[in-house]
């Protein structure tokens, strides 16, 4: 796809902030600092559209990323659950869940894992949580110019083999540095939609 037109359309928390457009939703999910924001960025060619930040755990709301008029992005906030009290994680989880168990428009969430390191066990708990719900699933498996070419696929496998991932679901190599995987991931993207 090529976007010329983007724009943060809401950040919302409760369900009767959602927008109304009854447009494909993609929702991004992944542990704070993963590279959610520089995902969408380099998936719509922007700079800087979704905010990147450093600071694990920043952002708090479902920010709700029009593209084109023909589909959300929408970024979820990170998981970084050593880092928040109780209350606001279990405040985080009802509105991930409510979001993701009532959301018509939702075609996919894609799990944006570190291909570097194994998933953590919230990047677990929340495959196995799309899992339950039947949620189609993609994983993006990114930062991958961080890891040698000849290393990606024993890295995919681990990935894979932490996840206890489901042969029917798809894993995609991304990098936002280089885009590698952009296209294949936005033909993924279009079948769903
Ligand atoms: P978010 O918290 O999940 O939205 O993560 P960000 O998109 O803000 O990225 C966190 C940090 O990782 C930033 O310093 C990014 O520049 C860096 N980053 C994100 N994606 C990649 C990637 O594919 N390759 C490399 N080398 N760095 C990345």
């Amino acid at each position: 796809m090529k976007v010329n037109q983007a724009e943060l359309v809401i950040s919302a928390v409760r369900q009767e902030q959602y927008p109304d457009e009854r447009i494909p939703e993609f929702a991004l999910a992944g542990r704070s600092n993963v590279g959610k924001s520089s995902f969408i960025n380099k998936m719509i060619n922007r700079k800087a559209l979704a905010r990147t930040s450093s600071k694990p755990g920043k952002t708090q709301t479902l920010n709700f990323y029009k593209i084109e008029d023909s589909l959300f992005f929408v970024d979820v906030p990170g998981y970084g659950f050593a880092r928040v009290s109780k209350k606001e994680r279990e405040a985080w989880g009802k509105m991930i869940e409510t979001y993701i168990t009532t959301r018509e428009q939702l075609c996919a969430v894609l799990l944006i894992v570190d291909l570097r390191h194994p998933p953590t066990k919230d990047d677990i708990l929340m495959y196995d949580f799309l899992k339950h719900y039947q949620i189609p699933c993609l994983v993006i498996a990114t930062k991958a110019d961080k890891i040698p070419k000849g290393k990606w696929q024993k890295h995919l496998k681990i990935t894979k083999e932490t996840l206890n991932f489901d042969p029917e679901d798809e894993i995609v190599l991304f990098s936002s540095e280089t885009g590698e995987g952009k296209d294949k991931i936005w033909g993924i993207l279009n079948k769903w939609m």
